[in-house]
């Protein structure tokens, strides 16, 4: 890849809304390559909910094995009420790339954009710009679907190893430097758990601890994730990177969506040493889908993390500058007015797209 000037993405549009905003996000992908001579070769694979139902497979291994080639993956949205696997559980192949591409930090972005209306009334909740980072192959979520059900009782396992909390400790600590150069402050990690009442979490923040120490120009700090849920309100705008546990980053990275206009601004990525899957936190939304309403933002966002991450794995700057350009672009479409249906507004998903296409290169 490196130097290549093309890269090859894997695209899964999924289900529902998944599918409206991945053509949404395709066509301002391909105005931003041409403009900064970059290459972005992206093939559509199959997986999803109503795949399952046609075929029973909901990831066919050749969907896998090509997303697991290709030089980063892009997803749209997966699942649909009413199609479950045979067990009954929700179908999820996400979680199933999350796994078994190693993808252990879940990168979450909380940030105001200009002219959407934020959750709190205190002017400072403009300048609300945190990361949650959500570790996403153990915590809570490391028996899943092996959990012991009996007659009287239900029993999940926590699970925490030295190993996966220092990537992520080392993850979090690097993504506040590059943060603090752009941003031209000292970056602060603030580690969330429950130390005071689990060993697990005792642990984790012992390996988070030691890998502070190689950090000196960041500060590094601890939090109970209950009084974070209360500070997330209370005063949001003072927190920069927060690693967690992969439950509790489940349920404050949906608490920090709802402060800054709601899952359709919400991008997310799932990375690993070598993988990374690039999507909008929300899901497929049957309530919306095939109207044309839904809100590409945060898919939009979510793109621009992938070219920001390939420009860092070395893909070359004009990678780097397109995910500065397209988050810009967002930004100005918004401020001078664009408003989607989600926020109270008229705009829908091919608007949103316009609006944000015409602005690059403008
Ligand atoms: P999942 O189980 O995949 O997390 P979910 O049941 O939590 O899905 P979502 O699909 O994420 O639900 O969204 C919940 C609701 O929020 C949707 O039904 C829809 O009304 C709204 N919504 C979500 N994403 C968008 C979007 N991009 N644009 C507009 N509205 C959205
Ligand atoms: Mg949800």
């Amino acid at each position: 890849m490196a130097g290549s000037n093309s890269v090859r993405v894997a695209v899964l549009p999924g289900d529902g809304i998944g599918t409206e905003v991945t053509q949404a996000t395709l066509a301002v992908l391909e105005k931003l390559a041409k403009r900064h001579g970059i290459g972005i070769a992206t093939e559509t694979l199959p997986a999803g909910a109503f795949h399952y139902r046609e075929t029973g497979e909901a990831l066919p291994e050749s969907s896998f094995a090509a997303a697991k080639a290709a030089d980063a993956i892009l997803l749209g949205a997966m699942g649909w009420p009413g199609i479950r696997y045979s067990d009954g559980t929700e179908i999820g192949p996400q979680l199933d790339l999350r796994f078994r591409l190693g993808l252990y930090a879940g990168v979450r972005p909380v940030k105001a954009i200009p002219g959407v209306p934020v959750a709190l009334a205190d002017p400072r909740a403009r300048d609300i710009d945190l990361v949650i980072l959500r570790e996403s192959t153990e915590g809570l979520f490391f028996s899943r679907g092996r959990g012991t059900v009996t007659e009287d009782m239900a029993e999940e396992t926590l699970r925490i190893t030295r190993q996966v909390t220092e990537k992520l400790s080392r993850f979090a600590f690097r993504l506040a430097e590059r943060r603090a150069a752009r941003r031209g402050r000292r970056g602060v990690v603030t580690l969330v758990d429950k130390a005071n009442v689990f060993r697990a979490f005792a642990f984790m923040r012992g390996v988070f601890d030691e890998v502070a120490a190689g950090f000196p120009g960041v500060e590094a700090r601890h939090h109970y994730v209950d009084a974070m849920a209360l500070d997330l309100l209370r005063r949001p705008w003072e927190f920069d990177v927060l690693p967690t546990e992969n439950m509790f980053g489940d349920i404050l990275s949906d608490l920090g969506a709802g402060l800054v206009g709601g899952m359709g601004f919400s991008p997310s990525a799932d990375i690993g040493d070598e993988h990374a899957v690039f999507q909008p936190a929300h899901g497929t939304a049957p309530d919306i889908a095939g109207q044309g309403i839904a809100n590409p933002t945060a898919m939009l966002l979510s793109a621009a993390m992938m070219l920001d991450w390939l420009a860092a794995r070395g893909a070359g700057q004009g990678y780097g500058d397109a995910a500065l350009e397209l988050e810009g672009a967002v930004d100005a479409a918004f401020a001078a007015g664009l408003r989607t249906a989600d926020i109270g507004g008229r705009d829908g998903t091919a608007a949103v797209a316009q609006a944000v296409a015409e602005r690059i290169g403008a």
